[in-house]
């Protein structure tokens, strides 16, 4: 096979990254922006030694999978790689994708829950951070990396989003250009303004506006709080977040107050909920809520039981099964997470919640060597997931059941095989899509001890 060969194909599969697959002499080969059933006309544009890449000619009979993207940018924009696909047959990639990670990676045979849809397939994310870059003319923009790049596709209105944004990164983008305030450069580190961070409650319709820059400018930003707050009522909160270091992670640790609150507020399983700007909340509500429902059930908590929440963040997990549990015990690396969590108990009178701000695998190893023995255990961890140590610890306190909410179904499948390893058996899955359109799926994994 050579580059720019043209091959007509039926593309048979779709990767988590949503390039379709076909089959060419032998040889695999990704196209992107294709659905299974299609029958295309492909040229290659890469060869390597097992597989190769191309790119469309022409379609010549389109699978019934496939749909128009509603989205103009769907072509360039990274964010959303199963736009131009039905949902049914997204959410039935997304079952997939899980059972695939529990049983090839982790070799685990568990019962697998028909997976929890979501209702809306757009505007349904409550939080976005716009990078941001001045365009050939100099002009500010926003929006979202290309795929596998840097580079910025300034998106107007991403349809994830609520409508709102847009109109808040434009007011925020002018004001920025008439101060003269200069857009961030990343290969050199210059420049001042890095990313435009927004998140509205869903319920409360509480919004915060966070400015990201590389160094602090309280006072060039002064202007901007009249501009935002008389045009946008929703306002709540202005900060900005100083981070100087040359990295891709987008926020720093010093965060600065410049109007209104330090936090939004929002309802999360019938709790009212304080989020900081530095602290975890789960992007789409209404589908985060079904989630940890499903991980309250899998806790089948009968009001007795000692429950740890590691990795609880602002506490939503932990909060959501308290009136379930005899008490609940959280653990967070984020302060100003932990902070949130203590406010959130308190404002919602749940008086049977703690919180201990540290690493989750230190804190948990200190509590097992001090005979504290929860009875059931939720760990929520990062896309990375939990360390060995983690692992070990839960092990040591040796609860009747864990509950594993996870957004990457690899590591969460690598983490329960090591748990299957010691005391633990593999009882079921629940996959819920909390990120309709793009390659994202969460689960709830239930971990029952052996008698
Ligand atoms: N359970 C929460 C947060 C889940 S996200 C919720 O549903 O909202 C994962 C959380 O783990 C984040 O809050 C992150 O700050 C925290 N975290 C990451 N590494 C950690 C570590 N080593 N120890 C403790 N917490 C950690």
């Amino acid at each position: 096979m050579q580059k720019n060969e043209i091959y007509t194909v039926i593309i048979e599969d779709l990767t988590a990254e949503g390039s379709g697959v076909c089959r060419v002499d032998g040889m695999t080969v990704f196209v992107p922006d294709t659905a299974p059933g299609d029958e295309l006309k492909i040229k290659i544009v890469k060869v390597l030694k097992r597989y190769a890449f191309g790119i469309v000619q022409e379609i010549l009979t389109p699978s019934g999978d496939r749909m128009t993207p509603d989205c103009p940018h769907h072509r360039q924009c990274g964010g959303c790689t199963f736009r131009h696909i039905r949902y049914e047959k997204e959410l039935g990639l997304k079952a997939k994708i899980v059972r695939d990670a529990f049983e090839r990676l982790g070799k685990l045979s568990p019962e697998f829950l028909p997976i929890l849809g979501c209702e809306s397939r757009i505007r349904y994310r409550n939080k976005a951070q716009y990078p941001v870059a001045a365009d050939k003319d100099g002009r500010l923009i926003c929006g979202f990396y290309a795929k596998r790049s840097h580079r910025i596709i300034p998106v107007k209105d991403c349809l994830l989003q609520p409508e709102l944004f847009s109109r808040v990164t434009d007011a925020i983008l002018r004001y920025a250009e008439k101060k003269k305030i200069s857009a961030y450069h990343e290969e050199t580190n210059t420049g001042i303004l890095r990313h435009i961070y927004l998140r509205e409650g869903h319920s409360s319709g509480e919004m915060m506006v966070c400015l990201v820059v590389r160094k602090a400018i309280a006072r060039e930003l002064g202007g901007l709080i009249p501009v935002l707050t008389e045009e946008f009522p929703q306002v709540k909160s202005i900060v900005m977040n100083v981070n100087p270091e040359k990295t891709n992670v987008i926020l720093g640790r010093k965060t600065v107050t410049l109007w209104g609150s330090d936090a939004i507020m929002d309802t999360m399983c019938g709790n009212e909920v304080e989020i900081s700007p530095l602290s975890f909340y789960q992007v789409n509500t209404p589908q985060a809520e079904r989630l940890y429902g499903a991980a309250k059930e899998f806790a089948a908590l009968t009001g007795r039981e000692r429950l740890l929440d590691l990795y609880c963040g602002a506490g939503t997990i932990g909060l959501s099964m308290a009136d379930a549990a005899g008490s609940v015990l959280g653990v967070e690396v984020i302060p100003e997470a932990v902070e949130n969590a203590k406010e959130n108990a308190e404002r919602n009178g749940i008086e049977n919640a703690e919180f201990i701000c540290g690493d989750a695998g230190e804190i948990a190893q200190r509590l097992a060597a001090e005979n504290m023995l929860p009875d059931v255990i939720v760990a929520d961890p990062p896309r990375k997931g939990c360390d060995e140590q983690t692992i070990d610890a839960i092990c040591q306190m040796n609860p009747e059941r864990i509950v594993m909410v996870s957004c990457n179904p690899s590591t969460a499948a690598r983490d329960c095989a090591l748990l299957c390893q010691r005391q633990y058996r593999i009882v079921k899955v629940q996959p819920v899509d909390l990120f309709p359109g793009t390659g994202h799926v969460e689960c709830v994994v239930l971990m029952s001890r052996e008698k």
